[in-house]
């Protein structure tokens, strides 16, 4: 059964110090590339939808587009998730939809309405067995707003009330705020995971899986590639991809990378229009971009340590 939920991925990730990637599906080529890189290395997958994506592309595009990914795969173990859902019917949605996994964000209610909301989630999945992620504390640079200190512990999830989280809602993995941020500027100066956050956190919910959002690496060489091709993103910077190794080999067990497909597809479709100025054929740029996309993520397999995990994960 290669669809599946994400519960015997995250005990072997648990257990053998990896993480599993997440990547964001928007169109058919990233996809493929994403697919492409997973059977090559024999890696566990997680495809996931966000509330962007679905706008974009609509539900039914997408799922059809996983569901071949699944059918012509069956020796990779994939989990279809929804990525920030954002309310009980939109999770509930999606279960129906024969989604495996759901995650419900309601980080930004108070603490005893994320505990109620991400229960009812969590009862309604469980019952169709799905499984649920949640989050607790605010994802953002460790170096926003920052005037000390104290003020950086603020945003990142709190290991007591993580403990009382979990044990309140039964959910089955969380997100936490350990310094990582959404998007390609996560940073003003050079960026720090807060390691010891995730150790506390670790230390109080032993065997428990953690999911670290906002992950992409913002890799160099491609930021330089849309800078040198007509692109402008001074400043771009992410999270180092060895503290990423780092926790992968700790309690987190999901690292979402979706900035990283982006700028890959980017900088490779700005390469071809910049060299070859005549071409109008849309297979012409989004083929190289979807191979961009394939290395890339061959790349981050091993960065995360789930590449040769396929079998192990079924
Ligand atoms: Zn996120």
């Amino acid at each position: 059964m290669p669809l599946v939920t994400s519960k015997k991925m995250f005990q072997m990730a648990y257990k053998n110090g990896y993480a599993v990637g997440a990547f964001n599906v928007n169109n058919m080529e990233i996809t493929q590339g994403i697919i492409q890189a997973i059977a090559e290395e024999k890696a566990p997958l997680i495809l996931q939808v966000s509330r962007g994506a679905r706008e974009y592309a609509s539900n039914s595009y997408l799922t059809a587009i996983m569901n071949v990914a699944v059918k012509e795969n069956p020796d990779i173990p994939i989990v279809t998730h929804l990525d920030h859902g954002d309310n009980f019917e939109t999770c509930k949605q999606f279960v129906d939809d024969g989604f495996t996994s759901v995650m419900i964000d309601a980080s930004k209610m108070p603490f005893a309405e994320n505990i109620k909301v991400t229960k009812d989630v969590v009862k309604y999945a469980h019952d169709h067995g799905v499984v649920v992620e949640a989050e607790l504390g605010q994802l953002g640079g460790i170096e926003e707003d920052v005037v000390g200190v104290d003020d950086v512990a603020k945003h990142l999830t709190d290991p007591n009330q993580a403990v009382e989280f979990v044990e309140k809602t039964g959910v089955d993995s969380l997100a936490v705020a350990v310094g990582t941020s959404h998007g390609a500027y996560k940073f003003k100066t050079e960026p720090k995971l807060a390691i010891d956050r995730i150790q506390e956190i670790q230390d109080k919910l032993p065997g428990f899986p953690l999911v670290m959002h906002g992950s992409s690496s913002v890799l160099r060489e491609f930021v330089d590639l849309i800078n040198k091709y007509g692109g402008k993103m001074p400043n771009a910077m992410g999270v180092p991809e060895s503290a990423i190794t780092q926790a992968s080999k700790m309690a987190v067990c999901k690292v979402n990378i979706d900035t990283d497909l982006r700028l890959a597809l980017t900088a490779k479709i700005r390469q071809v229009f910049a060299e070859k100025a005549g071409e109008f054929d849309p297979r012409k740029y989004l083929g190289p971009g979807r191979d961009a996309i394939k290395a890339m993520v061959k790349h981050k397999l091993h960065v995360l340590g789930c590449a040769g995990k396929a079998a192990e994960c079924l």
